[in-house]
């Protein structure tokens, strides 16, 4: 099974799995950049998981019916262009010998869903749009800081070999936010090196892992002695980790 980030936007990822004859999906934001994978490759499609109901997720369904052979599936508590088939947490779809998880992620979006398989290939994967950026978070749209910690507390606990494909390529900007939240992490610095490398070469940063998030990524972070001092300079009142991830993403809205 092969894993492909289709760049569409200026910096969203369209997740293609296919396995040589049938393709999936994963937030097809436009139809474009599907259309033009499946004629490289010689792929059918025949499935479209989709995360939430923002247009950069959603924009290219309609176009893509024509060429789709199965389901898209999206989710229950949130309206993304019809038919579709509604799931909420605990649900599954099973596709092409893959078996994936449904979770619910609200804060970003109300009713945000990801989708986490134990077994592609060789290890665990996880789409989960716009909630986990590989060192940051989702904006809070929707939710709540208490939605989106518990939502990112969920995904911190899978297995750390567990893939993360995010909906868009932030990486550089959030390490450079998590730097500036915690100067002494060595693995962030480090991270940060990596990544402009690959960027300087075109290449994603992503997938990332669930391990090495919960190293460098401030918002999974949030009961760290740094990160919670960090935060406490922002607000003083910042006292658990909901406070703390709540100070975070204020101070990211305003980080240049
Ligand atoms: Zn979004
Ligand atoms: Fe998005």
């Amino acid at each position: 099974m092969k894993l492909l980030a289709l760049p569409a936007f200026a910096d969203n990822y369209i997740w293609m799995l296919h396995d040589g004859r049938e393709a999936l999906v994963v937030d097809p934001g436009e139809a474009t950049p599907v259309i033009e994978a499946l004629q490289t490759h010689g792929l059918r499609l025949s499935g479209i998981l989709v995360t939430h109901h923002h247009g950069d997720h959603v924009g290219g369904i309609d176009a893509l019916r024509s060429v789709l052979h199965g389901p898209v599936y999206g989710p229950a508590r949130e309206a993304i262009p019809p038919p579709y088939t509604p799931l909420s947490d605990g649900d599954r779809v099973h596709w092409n010998g893959l078996d994936f998880e449904v979770i619910d992620v609200p804060g970003h979006t109300a009713g945000h869903i990801a989708y986490w398989s134990p077994r592609v290939g060789d290890s665990p994967l996880l789409f989960c749009g716009d909630t986990l950026f590989s060192a940051g978070c989702g904006r809070l749209f929707e939710g709540t800081p208490a939605q989106m910690s518990a939502s990112l507390a969920r995904l911190a606990a899978l297995p750390g070999t567990t893939r993360v494909c995010c909906a868009h390529e932030y990486t550089l900007g959030n390490l450079r936010f998590a730097q500036a939240v915690e100067p002494g992490n060595a693995a962030l610095a480090e991270h940060l090196r990596h990544c402009e490398a690959l960027r300087g070469r075109g290449h994603p940063t992503l997938p990332s892992t669930i391990a090495r998030e919960r190293a460098i990524n401030p918002f999974l972070r949030c009961r760290e002695p740094e990160v919670v001092a960090a935060a406490r300079r922002r607000h003083a009142a910042a006292d658990d980790a909901v406070a703390v991830l709540a100070a975070l993403r204020e101070w990211k809205n305003e980080f240049r």
